[in-house]
């Protein structure tokens, strides 16, 4: 079982189940219809998590990035942070030679002024180098941009997919897949321990994956720290990759996938602390297998994001008492939480680059 019954602590163990076990194992087995499975794919590409991103009119639960391992470790070089919108357009076609910004960039479609200020910030961050010369700004690449997405694959999480759940779903999904603006579309569902029913399967469109995810040992705070609770993955049908066919040409479409993987490489799927309110004395991580999630002593569940917030009527500061080690420069228990999340991204991100080094020295 997921922890409680929040969507969001499923949520998260999908993350985490993907971080760790992404693309989704083999399976050698014919479908319902007897069509042939596809072939087991091996984890060639580096893999970052995030959640809860998108565009203005979708907004998907999990986004999972297979990055080019070199490529991802050249985005090292550009900092920890994403690169919004503004300061792609500078990074990316920032020159080789010192040169006026404005000759070097092309027309952004807007003010320039706004260049010059985006040029400014890339400056500060360190992304680009700049200098004045008489009364021009003149800027020069601190290191080419890499091509470092390769796949978006969306994943709509839904713990309890049932008929009319499914049918509720369907639109969203035939959005994903006309506008192709992933790759990949999934549903993420728990394992009930009987298969998919074929007519829940007619709801969904085809082209969409079904994955089903089984949790063995829930949220027990007894649980002895949990390594041997596991994530089983299985999966029910496989997607069609939805990618347009002329996507090659297509800048548009790079340009904001572009921006979505800054957006996910910058937060991963941590960043739920930011939001929620780890400083309330009540709020404690819990272990569910490899997955750290968030639990509510007060309510004695998996809060969900929305509920832990100021306004909640359980709130309550954590005392100041447990702040003492190292306040208030490091601050209590919620300062705590918020850097083991923060580092937890870091170590990740460290960990694909540390595999693309291996790949090299073999
Ligand atoms: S009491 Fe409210 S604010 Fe505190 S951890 Fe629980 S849900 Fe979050």
């Amino acid at each position: 079982m997921a922890p409680g019954t929040a969507e969001f602590g499923f949520e998260l163990l999908v993350c985490r189940w993907a971080e760790s076990a992404w693309p989704p194992g083999s399976h050698e087995d014919t479908d319902e219809s007897g069509a042939a499975s596809p072939p087991a794919r091996a984890r060639e590409d580096a893999v970052l998590v995030a959640r809860q991103l998108g565009t203005q009119e979708r907004r998907w639960d999990t986004v999972v990035l297979e990055c080019d391992p070199a490529g991802l470790a050249a985005r090292a070089r550009f900092g920890e942070r994403e690169l919004d919108s503004d300061l792609l357009h500078v990074v990316r076609n920032a020159p080789e030679e010192w040169a006026w910004y404005r000759d070097a960039l092309p027309h952004p479609g807007y003010p320039w002024r706004y260049v010059r200020a985006a040029v400014h910030r890339a400056a500060g961050r360190g992304v680009v180098e700049k200098r004045r010369r008489g009364n021009r700004i003149e800027i020069r690449r601190v290191a080419p941009y890499p091509d470092w997405l390769r796949r978006i694959v969306a994943i709509e999480n839904k713990p309890d997919l049932d008929a009319s759940a499914a049918r509720a779903l369907s639109a969203q999904l035939e959005h994903d897949v006309e506008t192709g603006l992933a790759d990949e579309v999934w549903v993420a569902t728990e394992a009930t321990g009987d298969r998919i029913e074929p007519a829940l399967l007619e709801d969904l469109p085809v082209d969409v994956g079904i994955v089903a995810l089984s949790f063995d040992g829930g949220d027990d705070a007894a649980s002895p720290a949990g390594p041997h609770v596991r994530t089983d993955a299985s999966v029910e049908w496989y997607p069609t990759e939805v990618t347009p066919p002329d996507a090659d040409r297509d800048e548009e479409r790079r340009r904001r996938r572009l921006e979505l993987a800054e957006r996910a490489y910058g937060r991963g799927w941590r960043s739920y602390h930011e939001t929620m309110r780890p400083d309330c004395r009540h709020f404690e991580l819990r272990r569910v297998g490899r997955a750290l999630v968030p639990h509510c002593a007060a309510k004695e569940r998996s809060q969900t994001a929305a509920e832990c917030a100021g306004s909640c009527p359980d709130f309550e500061p954590e005392p100041p008492a447990w702040r003492t080690r190292g306040w208030p420069i490091e601050g209590g228990p919620g300062k705590g939480i918020k850097r083991l999340l923060a580092g937890r991204r870091e170590w990740i991100r460290d960990r694909e680059r540390e595999q693309e080094r291996t790949d090299e020295r073999e």
